[in-house]
């Protein structure tokens, strides 16, 4: 396994160095939410105001710093900048740095900070217009298949044997509730989400996250289904809670769920 020791970095410098560089991948996150599913570009134009259509200058664009420094206005037309944006900032920030503690100078790292960054843009894509950019998706599992290759926990064959298992389910999943229920509950987005999460988590991973989210969205949905408020379901967001506690808790969870009913 290819170890980022060498590099001789303490945790201390490490956590710190990543917190500041997950701030500017949430900064990033933040222009790819917006951007990738009205499918513009995330390079150009520069960033704009969105209501006022200035121009950002750089030194109004650092993360979290510049919201509080212009009191969280627009420096041209004085409308309010969404609270949200500088939040992305800090939770991409946090996870970065809480990630490089945990796991040192490792891939481990690495792979946990960037599955991290790709379910908080899918949750948030999916919860602004129900969408799932393949960037994220596909792009997703691209970076974690490439992950097994350079010495990630998850080995090459688990991660493309989870990422066709996930593929290969939803579609089935999805079929099926189309037949049953007549109308689209999950579209091609979480598929192709699943397809990522099995490239991290591999198929038993793939299993307790669909596991998780339906459970989640079935406690959320289905009492406002019930009282007649019944919305398109954002199942790419169940899906991204589920997949985090699957990372976290997975195999503490399978090890008790095997030693508990099946004796091993
Ligand atoms: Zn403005």
């Amino acid at each position: 396994m290819i170890s980022l020791d060498m590099l001789h970095i303490g945790t201390v410098p490490l956590t710190l160095f990543a917190g500041l560089l997950g701030l500017l991948f949430g900064s990033f996150l933040n222009v790819c939410v917006v951007r990738w599913p009205a499918l513009e570009s995330v390079v150009k134009p520069r960033s704009r105001c969105p209501q006022c259509g200035n121009l950002i200058a750089w030194y109004d664009n650092f993360p979290v710093i510049s919201w509080v420094v212009l009191g969280t206005k627009c420096r041209h037309c004085k409308l309010p900048i969404p609270a949200l944006y500088p939040l992305v900032e800090l939770a991409v920030g946090l996870l970065w740095a809480l990630a490089a503690w945990h796991y040192g100078p490792t891939v481990e790292f690495l792979r946990a900070a960037v599955f991290g960054t790709l379910l908080i843009g899918i949750a948030m894509t999916d919860a602004r217009e129900y969408i799932i950019p393949d960037e994220f998706s596909i792009g997703g599992t691209v970076i974690g298949i490439a992950f097994a290759f350079v010495g990630g926990a998850l080995l090459w064959p688990q991660a493309l044997i989870g990422a066709v298992v996930g593929f290969v389910l939803l579609w089935v999943v999805a079929w099926l509730g189309a037949k049953m229920f007549g109308q689209e509950a999950m579209g091609g987005g979480d598929i192709k989400m699943m397809a990522m999460i099995g490239a991290f988590l591999g198929w038993q991973g793939v299993l307790l996250t669909l596991f998780l989210g339906a459970l989640l969205g079935t406690i959320i949905f289905l009492p406002m289904k019930l009282m007649g408020r019944e919305k398109l379901v954002p199942f790419g967001i169940f899906l991204a809670i589920g997949s985090a506690a699957c990372w976290l808790v997975g195999p503490a969870l399978i090890k008790w769920y095997s030693s508990a009913f099946l004796g091993g």
